[in-house]
């Protein structure tokens, strides 16, 4: 089932950007498409959410049964495929919380994780999951300082754990841990083994998140041309590519991409959710806007951020503080002009606003004469010239608040000769804003 979902899927993207049929073919049937082209799944990708399994690793995370209850059901209306759950061997609760979760009756479909073991396995099918995510290390360094298993028993483990879930009737991925760093011969044959028996995915995770995206490319391409499953992939960030790794796993021909909400993880975390998107919704808008509840994001991520009690980052993609923010005269100026001069997303995608920034010794008479209109006062362009330059002038003495510029342009309005004001000016279309 698993390799004609891949294949369909790398077909997809065949027919859709050569825009001919290819008679269901798997290999490419004109000779000077590009294989990226061929192989690319990044208008057909789907997300496995791990935000209640990998992000209950985050050095602050707690979450206590409501807590994941409505993370879980926020993630479900948000349009997540799968839903990753920490394993019911972890501890009780885990397991209790993992039974409560399958019981909500969730569109996702709901993954545990883990290990390559019979008994975790047995255990995990009993909670009612609709699949298992199996890992096992594969790297040198994990088989000799973690489970101290060779690659013989690895795949002899791996196939009888792979057969039970499947005897099951549930869905099962295999992946190594720590792939970069495991030897390729080994990591390939493994997994052509595991495809052999049915495997739903196979996955590639970059555990101490050394790829490159380039390295992320060449390994995801290869295991192509050797499985006929499902690929699933995993990033950490520690070197900050997640976004880019994942990105390039999908040009590669990858199937599935791990993401937790803000990235929350093990040390620094993995692809973050809305950070993904951001990436995807500029390749694939129509897939990712007609999938994803993209409104929902900010609340999803306001969700996370108190239940492990951190700020979303100023610079995060989308829902940074100043993610939409517009602050240099000339940026300003194109930007009131026809927003895409400056944006590559818009924020009302995301249900957020842009915001021009008046209030500084950086902005240019455009700005001001938005902001004088939301004011609902009335000047020339040469009378708005004129403020611009007096809230320049404080703004190169100290910095300014909105307060100072709104209270500059009101009393310089006072000084002209009397006015109408313009009380039925519609609503502006862009919020211009101090700092
Ligand atoms: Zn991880």
């Amino acid at each position: 089932m698993c390799g004609t979902d891949a294949t369909n899927g790398a077909n997809a993207a065949n027919g859709s950007t050569n825009g001919k049929p290819n008679g269901g073919a798997k290999f490419r049937s004109n000779p000077y498409q590009p294989v990226g082209d061929f192989l690319s799944n990044v208008g057909s990708f789907k997300i496995i959410e791990s935000t209640l399994r990998e992000g209950e690793q985050f050095a602050n995370a707690y979450f206590d049964t409501e807590t994941k209850i409505k993370i879980a059901k926020a993630l479900d209306a948000f349009g997540v495929d799968y839903i990753e759950l920490t394993s019911p061997a972890a501890s009780e609760q885990s397991r209790k919380d993992c039974e409560a979760i399958c019981k909500l009756g969730l569109k996702a479909k709901i993954l545990t994780h883990v290990r390559c073991d019979m008994r975790d396995a047995k255990l995990a099918v009993e909670t009612g999951v609709d699949g298992l995510d199996v890992v096992i290390g594969t790297s040198s360094f994990l088989r000799e300082h973690s489970h101290g298993k060779d690659m013989a028993y690895i795949e002899k483990t791996a196939i009888e754990v792979i057969e039970y879930i499947k005897s099951k009737g549930l869905e099962v991925r295999f992946s190594s841990e720590d792939s970069f760093r495991s030897d390729l011969v080994d990591l390939l044959s493994l997994y052509r083994a595991v495809d052999k028996v049915g495997v739903n995915r196979v996955g590639i995770a970059d555990t101490v998140g050394c790829a490159s995206p380039r390295q992320v490319y060449d390994l995801v391409r290869t295991l192509r041309g050797i499985v006929s499953c499902d690929i699933e992939t995993h990033f950490h960030d520690d070197k900050g590519c997640s976004i880019a790794n994942a990105y390039c796993a999908l040009e590669a021909g990858a199937t599935h991409i791990d993401t937790s909400v803000l990235g929350i993880g093990e040390r620094n975390g993995i692809t973050p959710l809305g950070g993904l998107l951001a990436r995807m919704v500029v390749t694939s808008p129509e897939y990712v806007k007609s999938k994803y509840k993209l409104h929902m994001l900010k609340e999803i991520e306001d969700l996370v951020a108190e239940a492990v009690e951190i700020n979303t980052p100023f610079n995060n993609p989308i829902t940074g503080f100043c993610a939409f923010t517009h602050k240099a005269g000339i940026h300003a100026k194109a930007i009131l002009n026809n927003p895409s001069t400056y944006e590559i997303l818009n924020p009302a995608d995301f249900g957020l606003t842009r915001y021009v920034h008046f209030a500084s010794r950086l902005t240019g008479w455009n700005a001001v004469k938005t902001r004088v209109g939301q004011l609902g006062l009335v000047m020339t362009d040469d009378q708005v010239k004129e403020v611009t330059a007096k809230i320049k002038a404080l703004a190169d003495v100290r910095p300014i608040a909105i307060d100072d510029a709104d209270s500059i342009i009101r009393s310089f309005h006072l000084t002209l000769h009397e006015q109408p004001e313009a009380a039925q000016n519609g609503p502006p279309a862009v919020e211009v804003v101090g700092q």
